[in-house]
């Protein structure tokens, strides 16, 4: 007998081509019914036998469309339905959105050919998609994922597109962006004074002045990208300038995985995750380096390169004109976010860029590329950057609370995070709020939000610092809306985001190793170098490094000859005496007598050593200082490495003890390479003998510094399994995990404050 089944899918299940995928499985398996796309994900009725039914769901389950992740999925039986066919029907909306929502996909193999294809009918088009790839969220105006809530809704589909789309049988069906040469998105490809080039070929007139040495900016689908020869470093020279932007390493994208393994050694993770369809920039070691790019101009000073591949329509076909790697980073002046409309990018490009390459889809969420690193020796992964791909959504967490919580982050690298009914969104990184641009992309994000899910938060949740734009920015928001402010300690916070993402709540007596930059501490001072206890939903501060001065407010962060100055006593004076003029030191020995505040911070720590080693005294960006100096160690072997702290014994980590041992060792003539390898190594230790001396059996490490790989595999090296560490995982370590952790925090933490 016939019976009719209810199936409800959730998880990323919306513009992956899941319809197009359940009709074709129930119509192979002869059942009828309906497939549509609601609130909650998708939900599906079929009729037929029960034994075809269970087939049709075990199916479903261990087979989903490739870029599709499934959270949930359950079957009960329902009221028989007698159903004609089996049909797609329109999308439901009743209440409110209650899914992830989609990122966006790199282009797949099947559009990649057909745009390469001169016989296909989409033989070079650009904006060349299907069910398993193309914009999602960078042109989502509204959800469910429906054509009609994107900004490709603009291009009626073409008699030809819209054969596709009702067709079971073609590859299109269903495709919500679908589009073509004939109906869709139009370049418009224009010099510096907005005149028309003329071209046959826009991809090989922007191949060919790249290799002339012109700088263009093109319209990628989340956002403008600037362009150059990455080959050509009088150009590199110029678009840093143009772009302020001296010293920061610069992504390359390589017209193919080919071309980068011929010059560069990648590993076979490093590869997966370069052709994944998340697909980042992949932060890659120049050991064995063997091409041609200016590596000087492209990255100063370091030995590792963010290799991109191309992961859109229009890189596809621009690196089919490409016989060179290109700088592709994103389109905007240094710290400001990526631009994505024509008229920011006449004002703010005009003088950077000699080109320029437009078009006409609207793009609703411009997206930075998102960067990430694995570890040379046990291959971690570490995200640097949560963006395009990956951002905005958190999977596969389960929070028991009715409360709708809006978490609005940090300042430095914010990101907000909203739980507005049954899923955690962590939103994608935004940058420094001090930036006026990046501020209003960030009101922008939480109206965003709150629009899309149309709700309103109960509580919002911030960070301890007073001074935070975000902070102020969350107490006006909680008058506006006459709802509770909750304040969440910086590093506190870091914590909770591995408790969280390794669902540790329920464990006790964890050790929580959090160091970063700066974050405001309980006590005023600057934290950054973090021992904590969690137990009992409770989380204690046990130790850190010992106290020193912070002088010269936000100036610290950027001269590590602050650091080193106010890490030292007189016998540095010679060290001291040739970093600063005679009147600056003046000026610092009277602060440093009447300093009040102080700082724990492993961040500037690193500064300090990479000032007594003289490889960086100004930072020209955000943890240069630090990156040049994981950079010098190349090899190192564990056994040679020696702990300055000789076994951590006091109350505190001695910040002290570590310069010194490193001024003994330079004063020895123990090459760079080996005294960093052992800085790294004490650090690496002091985490071990804290546990020790706690007896706690797991440490969850998180903050900027977790960024540095080196340090992660020296320590997983010396600790043996010992002890079970674990990293952030989806999220990145650094301050765009805040807000994530500060949800977190609040759920679970909270009750057992003492305040
Ligand atoms: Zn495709
Ligand atoms: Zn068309």
């Amino acid at each position: 007998m016939a019976k009719t089944y209810k199936v409800l899918v959730s998880g990323q299940v919306q513009g992956v081509g899941f319809r197009p995928y359940v009709y074709n499985l129930a119509s192979e398996l002869a059942l009828k019914g309906t497939v549509s796309n609601n609130t909650d994900g998708v939900i599906i009725y079929i009729s037929g036998q029960t034994q075809t039914a269970d087939k049709f769901y075990s199916r479903l389950v261990k087979n989903p469309p490739p870029v599709s992740k499934i959270s949930r999925c359950a079957i009960r039986e329902v009221n028989y339905q007698e159903f004609p066919d089996f049909r797609i029907i329109p999308s439901s909306k009743e209440g409110q959105v209650n899914l992830p929502l989609t990122p966006d996909f790199a282009i797949c193999e099947d559009c990649q050919k057909e745009i390469g294809d001169n016989l296909n009918r989409r033989y070079k088009y650009a904006f060349t998609t299907c069910v398993n790839c193309g914009p999602r969220w960078s042109i989502t105006r509204t959800f469910p994922f429906e054509r009609s809530h994107t900004s490709v809704d603009d291009f009626p589909m073409c008699k030809s597109c819209y054969d596709e789309y009702i067709n079971p049988s073609n590859r299109r069906f269903h495709s919500q962006t679908n589009t073509c040469t004939e109906c869709g998105i139009a370049f418009e490809f224009t010099d510096k004074q907005g005149k028309q080039i003329e071209t046959e070929n826009i991809f090989q007139s922007v191949s060919k002045l790249l290799s002339e040495g012109k700088i263009i900016a093109i319209k990628n689908t989340s956002g403008y990208l600037l362009c150059c020869n990455a080959e050509d470093d009088s150009v590199i020279k110029k678009l840093r300038k143009l772009k302020n932007r001296p010293n920061k390493p610069f992504a390359v994208l390589f017209p193919s995985l080919d071309c980068a393994e011929k010059d560069l050694d990648i590993k076979h993770q490093e590869v997966k995750v370069l052709k994944s369809t998340e697909r980042p920039i992949v932060i890659i070691s120049l050991s064995n380096y063997i091409g041609k790019i200016a590596l000087h101009e492209v990255a100063p000073g370091l030995n590792q390169l963010g290799v991109m591949l191309p992961y859109t329509g229009i890189l596809q076909l621009l690196a089919n004109q490409l016989d060179f790697p290109i700088i592709a980073t994103s389109g905007n002046i240094h710290g400001s976010p990526i631009l994505s409309n024509k008229k920011d990018v006449a004002i703010k490009l005009n003088n950077v860029a000699d080109y320029f390459l437009h078009h006409n889809l609207e793009i609703t969420h411009p997206q930075d590329d998102s960067v990430l690193k694995i570890s040379k020796k046990y291959n971690i992964k570490t995200l640097f950057r949560r963006s395009r791909g990956y951002a905005p959504n958190y999977l596969d967490i389960e929070l028991h609370t009715k409360e709708k919580i809006l978490a609005l982050g940090a300042d430095l690298k914010n990101s907000i995070a909203f739980y507005p009914n049954k899923h955690l969104y962590v939103g994608q990184y935004l940058g420094n709020l001090e930036n006026f641009d990046v501020y209003n992309r960030f009101t922008n994000e939480i109206n965003g939000f709150t629009n899309i899910f149309e709700q309103k938060p109960e509580v919002l949740l911030v960070d301890k610092h007073p001074n935070y734009q975000s902070t102020q920015h969350g107490i006006e928001l909680t008058k506006k809306w006459n709802i509770n402010l909750y304040n969440i300690q910086h590093h506190k916070a870091h914590f909770a985001t591995v408790l969280g993402e390794h669902n540790l709540f329920e464990d006790d007596n964890i050790l929580g190793v959090i160091w970063d930059g700066t974050g405001y501490g309980d006590d005023g001072n600057i934290w950054g170098g973090e021992f904590f206890r969690y137990n009992s939903r409770n989380i204690e501060r046990l130790t850190h490094f010992e106290y020193f001065n912070w002088i010269s407010g936000d100036k610290m962060s950027k001269e590590p000859r602050l650091s080193l100055f106010s890490l030292v006593d007189e016998s540095f004076s010679e060290v001291i005496n040739s970093k600063f003029t005679s009147e600056e030191l003046k000026v610092l020995s009277i602060i440093k007598k009447s300093n009040k505040l102080k700082t724990s911070s492993v961040g500037r720590l690193f500064d300090a050593v990479a000032s007594l080693l003289n490889i960086c005294d100004f930072n020209s960006y955000e943890g240069e200082a630090a990156i040049l100096l994981e950079n010098l160690v190349l090899e190192y072997n564990i056994k040679n490495c020696k702990d300055y702290c000789d076994g951590f014994s006091g109350d505190f980590i001695s910040t002290k003890q570590i310069l010194k041992g490193v001024q003994i060792d330079l004063n020895n003539g123990i090459e760079t390479q080996q005294i960093i390898a052992n800085f790294l190594f004490t650090l690496a230790s002091t985490i071990l003998s804290v546990a020790d001396k706690n007896y706690s059996s797991k440490i969850c490490l998180s903050g900027g510094v977790f960024q540095n790989t080196t340090l992660i595999d020296m320590l997983i090296e010396i600790n043996q399994n010992k002890y079970k560490l674990y990293f952030n995982r989806n999220l990145a370590p650094n301050d765009e995990n805040i807000a994530f952790g500060q949800i977190m925090y609040y759920l679970n933490c909270r009750n057992k404050e003492n305040s």
